[in-house]
């Protein structure tokens, strides 16, 4: 069967490659062989994601990610001690995305004819899915690294196209996940700065995954673009501040957002957390993410805001994943998943791509 298009909106493929020294363009069974006797990160050996398996997913655009956090004199959170080297962080993950086009293994995608151009390669079947380049759309998660608002023109002239404010813990702009309480002065400073070019070829999609609840209701008071929610699910289905609350997800639905499905466990199941930390023992499967779907689509009443936002091998790897996942190729086992609940082949094409790429679309024409 002809597998469909798939666009993830949230992996941090640079932070893999430098910061855990993984080689991204080998198999997946390469990456782990050279981490078997290697214990310095829990996910060792363990992870999923790898350009050749999103090319077998066929999941050939992605929103990837820049991440470096800033810690606080005090924090017991990982993370660096200025905002310089967190800044610096950043522009080696950019380099890598850099080099990884060089050799054609990647592409950056940051307008329409780009877009459109990418799509249509993917789509063409006289091409193998093996030679095709992943798109990537550059995403700033968490903006600790601007070490000024001057930054954010920088960041923007090499391609940024999405800007979360927060991560974990205290931020420099927002706090984030685990915290409460409002944006910082920066942090309202940086979304006038954004607002300045809502309209423009640098205009910014606003990412509200990792921001307090506070945080939420002030960016999007003052957020006068686009919104969208990368990776995050729902807080019905599973109990934690992390996740979206009901009343979050339909302002997100009036703004005309589309919220991307995150994998790791403890967001499919609470157990995860107060139980015991293990997809088999807990049987957290990839079916769990409908649950979290379905509620959305109920309460916007079509499946128009809805993706994937997988968040795969973000600090996690098949010992945080459904059990019945062991590559990010797998992400095709949705389209017999999603029709045995029910889903048409309308709504898979709107889940697997259609969704994030009509919202992409619109902002950046
Ligand atoms: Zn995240």
């Amino acid at each position: 069967m002809k597998k469909r298009l798939i666009f993830d909106a949230h992996l941090d493929l640079a932070m893999n490659a430098i910061e855990w020294n993984r080689d991204l363009t080998q198999p997946l069974q390469e990456i782990r062989e050279r981490e078997m006797n290697m214990g310095d990160k829990k996910d060792r050996g363990k992870g999923t994601v790898c350009l050749p398996s999103l090319r077998q997913g066929k999941i050939g655009l992605v929103v990837a990610t820049q991440l470096a956090r800033f810690r606080p004199r005090g924090s017991s959170l990982p993370g660096w001690n200025s905002p310089q080297q967190a800044w610096a962080m950043t522009q080696a993950q950019l380099t890598w995305y850099r080099e990884m086009e060089k050799i054609n293994q990647m592409v950056q995608i940051s307008n329409l004819s780009s877009l459109e151009q990418h799509i249509e390669m993917w789509e063409d079947d006289a091409i193998s899915d093996a030679d095709k380049p992943v798109g990537y759309i550059l995403n700033l998660e968490g903006a600790d690294s601007l070490v000024d608002l001057s930054y954010l023109e920088t960041a923007c002239s090499y391609g940024l196209k999405a800007i979360g404010l927060s991560h974990f813990g205290p931020g420099r702009y927002a706090p984030g996940t685990r915290m409460e309480g409002p944006l910082t002065p920066q942090g309202i400073a940086l979304i006038r700065a954004m607002n300045e070019l809502v309209n423009t070829p640098q205009q910014l999609i606003l990412d509200v995954t990792h921001l307090t609840d506070r945080g939420f209701i002030q960016a999007l008071d003052l957020y006068q673009g686009p919104v969208w929610a990368s990776h995050h699910n729902v807080r019905a289905l599973v109990p934690t501040q992390r996740q979206l609350t009901d009343e979050q997800i339909k302002i997100l639905i009036d703004r005309g957002a589309v919220i991307g499905a995150m994998f790791d466990c403890w967001a499919l199941d609470i157990r995860f957390i107060t139980e015991v930390s293990d997809p088999w023992q807990l049987n957290v499967r990839l079916e769990q993410i409908v649950d979290h779907w379905d509620h959305i689509c109920q309460i916007a009443g079509n499946s128009e805001h809805i993706g994937f936002g997988t968040d795969l091998d973000g600090i996690f790897g098949t010992e945080q994943s459904p059990h019945d996942l062991d590559s990010i190729a797998d992400l095709q086992k949705f389209e017999k998943i999603l029709h045995h609940r029910g889903y048409k082949d309308v709504d898979i094409d709107n889940i697997f791509s259609g969704n994030f790429l009509r919202f992409i679309r619109r902002v950046w024409k």
